[in-house]
């Protein structure tokens, strides 16, 4: 094995990562299986455990392979080869839920023979905890990261050859951590985002958005099982968390819009606070909309958060040897479930752009030399074919304009019209007229397949064919 990328002054951390988050993660595990070591530091004592991401898909599924987690992440995930739109659930006479109508739905994929679907060809419902618990796992077993929990990253200054941060642990100790290079993967509310003087531009949506994992026993399970709830007001997504059957109980996700006001029986408008919003009567108001079932209903509410939806993005995503990836650089709402894959996307090319700064050995910061020539593993093969210089400032821009491009070009308008189509009109008005829903009826390949291109060619940044093109004489 080759040995493991330290810098010569071996104080000096090749990259810190601030935030344990599932991109924080997967940048450890891949920079880790390029023989690049890291830490990272987290300001909470453990992994999250709140309800968010469930739907991992497309380009994501290679970037899991390539990290060696896919085998495990598909097992442990419920598959499910698409969704459907549906009416909120109808009543009989005994109270008595059904599922609702279904208005429109898209069949990404069958599996083959074996049960088995093509790999980026469906979607992994898994919880995000469980994912990010697989990726700890994972670095661990490296030897070359190491997750300082408690620790909470408080100041960064940065030089021309590294950077310093802060961080205060549990037990109220600055302590200090120099690295050649910084990734802030530390969430919407990034300190590192802050720290750097990068500003978020984009915009809040008015409704607050609730998920609760819910554990209880679903009468019927279609297929596809995840399904997207269309109404002006009572909009929301349920997917399921694991494998699950009818007639036994699992653990389903069921994320809610919360209304901006409720209506009271006079007519008049009552706005809720976030803590009213929590209340288990409130919540379980909103779930008995979207539960199908006999009643009294059997679920019982494991966990639940509320959030705010916004549409952001950064306007960098670095600044000399600092690098933003994830939610700290962009946020979207989750309808869709682009939030996180695209994070995940970041730190693959995060990856690539530090494997590929690390591969030019330590000089000159500004200027590189580049062997043209790719190893078969991805790392630069030195001292073999003929070498041209490379500026990395232009390395680490190209790495913020592709990702900034995707989320500007695909994420921002994919997960808007996600959203809006499920509560921008009436749900018989949206599943006849949504150019879409029109789209999926017709069911012509080539125009779906032209629908999702974006997606499908574009939402993966491939830093190394870059530099072997565009980045010439850059
Ligand atoms: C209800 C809901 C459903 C969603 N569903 C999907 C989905 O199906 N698919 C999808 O792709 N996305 C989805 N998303 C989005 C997804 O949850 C986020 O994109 C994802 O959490 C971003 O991961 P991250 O690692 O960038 O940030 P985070 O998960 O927020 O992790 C950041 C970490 O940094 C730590 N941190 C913060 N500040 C500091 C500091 N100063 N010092 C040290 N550590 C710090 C935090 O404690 C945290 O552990 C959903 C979101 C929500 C709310």
């Amino acid at each position: 094995m080759e040995e493991a990328r330290t810098p010569p002054h071996c104080d000096i951390i090749p990259v810190i990562i601030v935030g344990a988050g599932p991109v924080g993660l997967l940048l450890a595990l891949r920079l880790a299986q390029s023989n690049i070591r890291s830490i990272v530091l987290e300001q909470e004592a453990t992994l999250g455990a709140a309800p968010r991401a469930i739907g991992y898909y497309g380009p994501v599924h290679h970037v899991f392979n390539e990290a060696g987690i896919y085998d495990q992440v598909s097992r442990e995930g419920m598959p499910s080869g698409g969704y459907v739109w549906r009416t909120l659930p109808s009543e009989d006479e005994k109270g008595t839920k059904t599922l609702g109508s279904v208005l429109c739905r898209n069949v990404m994929s069958c599996p083959d023979s074996d049960g088995q679907y093509k790999i980026c060809t469906y979607s992994i419902q898994l919880a995000q905890c469980r994912l990010a618990e697989i990726m700890l796992e994972e670095v661990t077993k490296t030897g070359l990261s190491e997750v300082l929990w408690d620790h909470r990253v408080t100041d960064l200054s940065q030089d021309e050859n590294g950077v310093t941060i802060t961080a205060i642990s549990g037990q109220g100790e600055p302590k200090s951590f120099r690295g050649l290079y910084l990734a802030g993967c530390d969430g919407g509310k990034s300190i590192i985002r802050k720290l750097l003087g990068i500003r978020l531009a984009g915009h809040s949506w008015p409704e607050r958005f609730i998920a609760t994992d819910v554990l209880r026993t679903a009468p019927v399970v279609e297929d596809p099982p995840v399904h997207f709830t269309v109404d002006p007001k009572y909009w929301g997504v349920v997917t399921p968390l694991e494998h699950v059957k009818a007639g036994v109980k699992g653990l389903w996700r069921y994320s809610m819009a919360v209304p901006a006001y409720e209506e009271a029986e006079d007519g008049s408008r009552v706005f809720l606070t976030d803590e009213q919003v929590l209340e288990p009567k409130y919540v379980n108001s909103l779930l008995l909309r979207q539960l199908d079932g006999p009643r009294p209903s059997d679920h019982v509410v494991v966990r639940k958060s509320l959030y705010k939806m916004h549409q952001l993005l950064a306007s960098t995503m670095y600044r000399g040897r600092c690098f933003l990836a994830g939610d700290a650089a962009h946020i979207n709402n989750p309808i869709g479930g682009l939030g996180l894959c695209t994070g995940l996307l970041d730190a693959d090319a995060l990856h690539q752009t530090l494997e590929i700064a690390f591969s030019l050995g330590q000089g000159d910061h500004d200027q590189r030399h580049i062997p043209t020539t790719n190893g078969a593993n991805g790392i630069l093969s030195s001292g073999h074919g003929c070498r041209r210089t490379i500026n990395l400032q232009n390395l680490f821009l190209r790495y913020s304009s592709e990702r900034r491009r995707v989320f500007q070009n695909i994420i921002h308008p994919y997960s808007s019209a996600n959203k809006t189509r499920l509560h921008s009109a009436d749900p018989e008005d949206i599943a006849r007229e949504d150019w879409y829903f029109q789209a999926l009826r017709r069911g012509d390949p080539k125009e779906l397949e032209s629908i999702n291109a974006p997606l499908y060619n574009g939402w993966r940044t491939d830093m190394w064919s870059l530099v072997g093109t565009s980045l010439k004489d850059a």
